[in-house]
């Protein structure tokens, strides 16, 4: 038999479900209105004002009044509280890093940021270290985790590879290490394809996509599969490397070790060689210069058909693997494609098994562009403070 107090807890943990789904879905339709919500959530209009009375005192969402529409009652539209929790989002980019600050809303305010990266790690994360030191000194406890989004290789909380700088197994605790003593936030961390992916599948071209299939193309290839707005990280978060599967010339070794790697072959690097080109220092400026010319030379129309189709194969063999709903890209495998769409389109065809072909998934250009990473962060960050338990402990 349940005691009284159990089941006071047990009501308050299932309106803290309910808060948590009314502020999952304040994030995923902004500006929806509470009658909208309440349907929405299955709950009466009673229950929906009760609800808000109690997250607008915890300082979680808000309300004011919908602009009047027709003859209906009137409403309003929910919100993040203006008080309410915050993440830090931290974005380590091949060439600089982006330090930020989101609430609910999950519009990320930048706050820090260098266009370019120090030659040793250590300055590199002590520099983003005092950015994120600083918003907590002014927000304090309304700051409630930190995310990270890296341009490199991940493992538990180490950045295994960081190819633009050569940088090997860099400790990524470093950017908390100038928070006071007694602070200790939640850091979560992930690759920067990965939380791309996460956002074109949560507020993208993928929104509602169910199973999705991300690929962007940098210094070589990342990706991520995202089932039901959820990434596939694996178990020490190092899932997604689409780039080192062996898709490339089996003879050619890859800078991470492995042979055969399918990244090789269809970013700036591969460009270059294909055009008889030294290897550039920016890969991707190289590219987007090579991309932007009105009128290329054979030789270098040539090298987009060449990299254009070693993308459209690999996507069909992901495609093969995954089965997803629709693929998603990102970077420079936008403009590469667009470049030479012929290619691209018959080495995806070649490569898909044959009852694919008349009904092929589609393959659609992301939205987010540069900025997906640090999205897909705040997403996952906003993500890790509004579940039933990081709640209660805020309330
Ligand atoms: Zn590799």
């Amino acid at each position: 038999m349940a005691t009284s107090s159990s089941t006071s807890q047990s009501s308050a943990t299932a309106r803290l479900f309910t808060a948590a789904r009314l502020i999952d879905l304040v994030r995923a339709q902004p500006g929806i209105t509470r009658a909208a919500a309440a349907q929405e959530l299955g709950i009466s209009s009673g229950a929906a004002t009760d609800l808000l009375a109690r997250l607008r005192v915890a300082e979680l969402l808000d309300e004011s009044p919908a602009p009047a529409q027709g003859r209906g009652r009137p409403t309003t539209v929910l919100h993040a509280h203006a008080r309410g929790p915050l993440v830090i989002v931290a974005e380590l980019l091949a060439t600089g890093w982006r330090v930020a600050c989101v609430g609910l809303d999950g519009e990320p305010q930048i706050e820090a940021q260098s266009p370019r990266l120090r030659q040793r790690p250590v300055r590199v994360l002590d520099d983003m270290a005092v950015a994120i030191s600083e918003i907590h000194a002014r927000e304090g406890r309304r700051v409630r985790a930190v995310s990270v989004s890296v341009a490199g290789t991940i493992s538990d909380d180490r950045l295994v590879q960081f190819s633009p700088k050569g940088w090997l197994d860099v400790d990524l605790s470093r950017l908390t290490a100038q928070l006071p003593d007694d602070v200790h936030l939640p850091v979560v961390l992930g690759n920067d394809a990965t939380l791309a992916g996460l956002a074109e599948a949560r507020t993208g071209v993928a929104r509602d996509g169910g199973t999705v299939l991300h690929l962007i193309v940098a210094v070589g290839v990342g990706g991520a599969l995202i089932v039901d707005g959820v990434p596939a990280t694996g178990e020490h978060g190092g899932a997604g490397e689409y780039g080192h599967i062996p898709f490339g010339d089996p003879a050619r070794q890859c800078p991470c070790g492995a042979y055969g790697c399918w990244g090789l072959t269809v970013d700036g690097l591969a460009l270059a060689e294909l055009c008889g080109d030294p290897a550039p220092r920016n890969p991707i400026t190289y590219a987007h210069k090579l991309i932007a010319k009105t009128a290329p030379t054979l030789r270098e129309q040539a090298a987009f058909d060449s990299v254009a189709a070693s993308l459209g194969r690999g996507v069909a063999a992901l495609v093969n693997l995954h089965d997803p709903a629709l693929v998603t890209l990102g970077g420079l495998a936008i403009p590469l494609r667009a470049r030479s769409s012929e290619s691209f389109d018959a080495a995806y065809q070649n490569g898909l098994m044959a009852y694919r072909r008349p009904s092929p998934t589609p393959v659609l250009d992301g939205i987010h562009g540069d900025d997906g990473p640090l999205r897909g962060a705040a997403i996952r960050g906003i993500d890790h403070i509004t579940t039933a338990e990081a709640l209660a402990e805020w309330v």
